[in-house]
């Protein structure tokens, strides 16, 4: 595989780059960011463990980047996706390894965000010769098929121009998020298994047009639940691969898959994933959970400088304990740590494409 310039990948070095995924039988971690901070440790991440990564946002995320004070929510959306774009634009080469920028779930409701984003990224593309984003995701699982996939046919459409991909869903990811939350909800509920025919389906329709990812659901959760609560059918991902390696006489695992509600998951069954062409996994509760118990951590042990500027009982300056980047910092280097983990358990350590 030849070596790639490090920083944000789109287009032909994107597939290039997914394809040395399933050659290499590993996966890349795609995590969810809020901020720069966010955004730095997970950077950092990869360069530690010379790991090409992820790093995506939703539409909370991309606002909350803009600043959740912005008057006009809709629009912080919009700019603050393009604001955390161009932070990794500037920034990922500096980290030496391969960032793919991409957007998380937009259902129909959302499709204003995409659109949006979909100008700027026009715009940005007219500027720079290259896109803002790698990848957009629709989400319209919750819809008819015939809908769900001519509106991302309509989509990727729109964004082939621009070198960019799509990623679409089908079947449901459950998840208190998804409406498919309870406990007996997610007790062997069919709707969380995506049917192979409905794959097949959306590779005859989009293969065509340009390239795409698909989120299948194998009973997949967004979120972390008891242990037992939830069943994992990885088959069902080689299952959807073999129909359309044997309609469409390509070689093995012609689909790249998309594996969402990584949190949480049996090492075992991501595996299991993997060996099915999953090539990218989706870490948003974990790394969430170790940003916020290492600045818990922090405030427990210096207790102290979270109440007093100096301290009451003997004059003791806190400055330097309460400065923000001290606990930041301890939040960051958190998330580092649980994407060691996931590199590991993708096996991407050691594997990125821009490695000299
Ligand atoms: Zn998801």
């Amino acid at each position: 595989m030849s070596k790639m310039k490090p920083g944000v990948v789109y287009g032909a070095k994107y597939q290039e780059l997914l394809q040395s995924c399933k050659d290499g039988g590993y996966a890349l971690p795609a995590v969810n960011v809020v901020g720069s901070n966010s955004i730095n440790a997970v950077m950092e991440a990869a360069a530690n463990n010379s790991s090409d990564i992820i790093i995506q946002l939703s539409n909370g995320g991309a606002q909350f980047m803009a600043g959740q004070g912005m008057a006009d929510g809709d629009t912080a959306k919009v700019v603050g996706g393009v604001a955390a774009a161009n932070h990794v634009h500037l920034l990922a080469e500096y980290y030496g390894v391969c960032v793919v920028l991409h957007t998380d779930h937009a259902n129909r409701k959302l499709l204003p965000w995409i659109d949006g984003l979909i100008e700027a990224g026009a715009a940005y593309y007219k500027e720079n010769k290259r896109p803002l984003y790698s990848s957009h995701m629709l989400d319209l699982s919750e819809e008819a098929l015939e809908d769900n996939l001519s509106t991302c046919a309509e989509y990727l459409k729109k964004i082939v121009p621009l070198e960019m991909s799509l990623e679409i869903e089908l079947g449901v990811t459950g998840g208190e998020e998804d409406g498919v939350g309870s406990d007996e909800d997610l007790h062997d509920n069919p709707k969380l298994y995506t049917q192979p025919d409905d794959v097949l389906q959306a590779y005859e329709l989009l293969s065509p047009i340009g390239h795409f990812s698909v989120a299948a659901s194998f009973g997949n959760v967004h979120g972390v639940y008891k242990p037992g609560n939830v069943h994992l059918r990885p088959e069902i991902l080689k299952n959807s691969q073999e129909l359309v390696a044997k309609t469409h006489g390509t070689g093995a695992n012609p689909l790249d898959l998309v594996f969402h509600g990584g949190s949480g998951s049996e090492k075992a069954k991501i595996e299991e994933a993997i060996g099915y062409g999953v090539i990218k996994m989706n870490i948003d509760t974990d790394t969430q959970f170790a940003f916020a118990s290492a600045v818990g951590a922090y405030v427990e042990k210096t207790p102290r400088a979270f109440s007093y500027q100096i301290d009451p009982d003997d004059d003791k300056p806190y400055k330097s304990v309460y400065d923000p980047r001290k606990w930041l910092r301890q939040g960051e280097l958190s998330v580092v740590e649980r994407l060691n983990e996931a590199c590991a358990d993708l096996h991407s350590t050691g594997k990125s494409l821009a490695k000299g």
